[in-house]
């Protein structure tokens, strides 16, 4: 609610959800990414293209209020305005930030896919850290409690 974004619209112009059927994954190749932003609605003001629009109320304009960059956000909102852009072409930009963002995390997945032990490692190094971290929260819990340091629970066999 507090953010310029508040909802990450589908292509249907509902919130997106795989249950929808409405989604772009972020697994989706880039024709895939561009094909789903062909079909997605848009502000339905704009029935011919000479048709002025709002960015406002189109879901496309949603995506690029999330993705896009403050350039291209200015070209949407000022060529929807005046009918200057066709959807066409702002739906191609979208799609242009979708894969720019897209693309370097397919990489990393790809990565990651080809050699499963890096990720691996990651999650055991975070997993030492966490310990670690923990560890010193309990000891600093115990120090509060006045207990013994060297306190450690014994099973119950007291
Ligand atoms: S020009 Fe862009 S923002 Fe305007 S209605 Fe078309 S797709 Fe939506």
């Amino acid at each position: 609610m507090l953010t310029v974004a508040p909802k990450l619209p589908g292509t249907d112009g509902r919130k997106m959800s795989k249950s929808y059927g409405n989604t772009i994954l972020l697994t989706d190749p880039e024709t895939v990414v561009r094909q789903k932003l062909k079909t997605m609605v848009t502000d339905p003001a704009r029935v011919r293209r000479s048709d002025p629009g709002n960015p406002d109320v189109c879901p496309v304009g949603d995506l690029h209020k999330i993705f896009s960059d403050r350039a291209t956000m200015d070209k949407v909102n000022a060529g929807c305005r005046s009918a200057g852009i066709g959807c066409i072409e702002c739906k191609g930009w979208a799609a242009d930030a979708l894969v720019q963002l897209l693309n370097p995390m397919q990489e990393r997945r790809k990565k990651f896919e080809e050699n499963p032990r890096l990720a691996w490692d990651i999650l055991e190094a975070g997993t030492e850290r966490a310990r670690k971290a923990a560890a010193e929260t309990m000891d600093d819990v115990r120090h509060a409690m006045g207990m013994s340091q060297a306190y450690e629970p014994t099973g119950g066999e007291r």
